[in-house]
């Protein structure tokens, strides 16, 4: 019944497909739109990208990740690279640019390949072997310290990638501070969790003004001004439920009908608010915070009582404090005894800017430290938050490591270097790959010098030369302009942020490489049942069973 010229339909009609040359190029194009398109924010010389939303809101950003975060990008393969920047920024904190910029160039070498006639697989496993060779390269090249200056050079890379016009020597020695202050011994192992290190903002004042406080802040008041300002050793209750009179659903009409029984109905309601802070009281709490609000006439009773009381404290606050002073949270008042009570040296009120805070300072076990950013405007203070919080997981990483390489694309000179020689070991056609991948790694110390207004292809005959005269630690000098040696500069990087980005970059354009056909698929989020097809068999009409 079915002639054998019939076509066979697999796909419904008018789907949106790609195929082979031609997905692979346009998935490369839209790579390599991505990472061109923040080329220019690499390093302290990058310029930074004003973000505008529909709403005309702005965000100004020198931070890959932040920029791709916020950019509004709809091509697969674009999100792709995204992701990339994402992934590096949650597993190292740092260097999310570099990777997308390595990304776009691996492929952008590697489209040149395809075009001699490379097969993509041929080019995939080139990159894989190269990888493999450069992460031991990058081992071998690394040194091992964590003393002080140390991680406060680290900090001040981290910082100065971002903006130049930072005090970044001020802020690098909170940094320090801070991590110092949070860092454990645990087994022989120094283990730094960044969660206990609560990063804050208040704009106002200047960048000079941010500080480094011993415990956590909460940007809430007291509740009463009768309260006292200073609690020494705070008995500190965590409660989430409101300390008020629960309204009902429906609304209820109270009718009194004699007027010596107001008084009596305006009792009641206080006498409950007094049981609260009886039992608040009775559990030896000094200082209470609540996630929810505090009724009027409970906040007098507590100030009476002396007790200080701060009102909806964010639930992420409330777990940090938790942790930090031990506090358990209650939600029935009845559940509150004395063990439940955290401790701290101090809980205070002080006065930033014009807003009152609440700082409950000498938490002891984890310690818990924070760093209250201050400046000029909002958009100063929210790219200050972004930065310090790259530089306390870089320092962080640090800490534990130790291990660090050259800055200022010393590493990748050196490790071109390094690949290409190991290229001529391997031979075959992966050798042309390896060697791409080679050339790829050139994109940071030239998108470097290129960003400084430096003659990037002098620049990298230079730095080359260097490199083949055993001057591995040479790399890209912003202070004089030309190529000096980064060990002295005081430039360096985490290896692992290094390791990362190479990882990541090969993992994500290999993965673009491999594909050869982009097939529109059914949204994932549709109303049709995943099992049936009710109008994909449509265009199946033809098939023969
Ligand atoms: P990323 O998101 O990749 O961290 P950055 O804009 O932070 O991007 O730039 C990081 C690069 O800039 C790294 O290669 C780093 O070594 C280099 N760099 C940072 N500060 C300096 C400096 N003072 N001199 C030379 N290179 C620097
Ligand atoms: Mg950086």
């Amino acid at each position: 019944m079915l002639s054998g010229n019939m076509p066979i339909f697999v796909l419904k009609e008018g789907t949106q497909r790609e195929q082979g040359k031609n997905a692979q190029k346009n998935n490369i194009e839209a790579a390599k739109a991505i990472a061109d398109a923040i080329r220019t924010t690499l390093g302290p010389k990058g310029m930074d990208k004003m973000l505008v939303d529909s709403i005309g809101d702005i965000i100004i950003s020198n931070d890959g990740a932040t920029i791709l975060k916020e950019m509004d990008v709809d091509h697969p393969t674009a999100k792709m690279i995204v992701e990339v920047a994402k992934s590096q920024d949650t597993a190292v904190g740092d260097g999310t640019t570099s990777a997308v910029i390595l990304a776009g160039e691996l492929l952008k070498q590697a489209e040149a390949l395809l075009e001699q006639g490379v097969h993509s697989t041929v080019i995939t496993n080139g990159y894989r072997l190269a990888v493999n060779e450069a992460k031991k390269q990058l081992e071998n090249s690394s040194v091992k310290a964590t003393d002080d200056a140390t991680l406060r050079k680290i900090s001040m890379t981290a910082l100065s990638g971002k903006n130049s016009s930072l005090s970044s020597d001020f802020l690098s020695s909170l940094v320090v501070k801070a991590v110092n202050a949070v860092a454990e011994e645990r087994n022989g192992k120094t283990i730094v969790d960044t969660a206990n290190i609560k990063v804050d903002k208040k704009n106002g004042g200047g960048v000079s003004d941010t500080q480094f406080i011993n415990g956590l802040v909460i940007d809430k008041e007291k509740v009463h001004a009768k309260m006292p300002s200073t609690v020494k050793d705070p008995k500190i209750a965590l409660i989430d439920s409101a300390l008020e009179i629960k309204k009902t659903e429906i609304e209820a009409k109270v009718q009194i009908t004699d007027p010596s029984k107001i008084q009596g109905f305006l009792t009641q309601e206080s006498d409950t608010f007094k049981t609260m802070v009886e039992k608040i009281k009775k559990s030896g709490a000094n200082v209470v915070l609540c996630q929810k609000g505090i009724d009027d006439i409970a906040q007098h009773y507590l100030a009476k009582e002396g007790i200080y009381a701060v009102r909806r404290v964010k639930k992420s606050d409330m777990e940090k404090l938790a942790k930090a002073t031990g506090a358990k949270i209650v939600t029935n008042l009845d559940d509150l005894t004395a063990d439940s009570l955290g401790k701290a040296e101090k809980v205070e009120e002080k006065k930033i800017s014009d807003d009152r805070m609440t700082f409950i300072t000498g938490c002891a076990n984890p310690k818990a430290v924070s760093i209250l950013i201050r400046g000029g405007t909002e958009h100063v203070v929210s790219e200050i938050e972004r930065s310090l919080n790259d530089a306390i997981r870089v320092v962080a990483i640090t800490k534990e490591d130790g291990r660090l390489l050259p800055g200022g694309g010393a590493i990748e000179a050196e490790l071109a270097m390094k690949i290409r020689a190991f290229a001529n070991t391997v031979g075959g056609r992966e050798q042309l790959a390896i060697e791409a991948f080679a050339r790829a790694l050139e994109i940071i110390p030239r998108t470097l010098a290129e960003n400084a207004g430096m003659d990037p292809i002098n620049t990298l005959i230079q730095l080359k030369a260097e490199h083949e005269k055993g001057h591995s630690s040479y790399g890209i000098d912003f202070e004089q302009n030309k190529v000096g040696d980064m060990n002295k500069v005081g430039v360096v990087d985490p290896l692992q942020v290094k390791k990362h980005a190479l990882e990541s970059a090969v993992e994500v354009s290999t993965m673009i490489l491999r594909i050869d056909d982009v097939i529109a698929s059914r949204k994932s989020s549709g109303g049709e049942s995943p099992g049936g097809m009710p109008g994909g068999m449509g265009g199946m009409g033809g098939m023969p069973y």
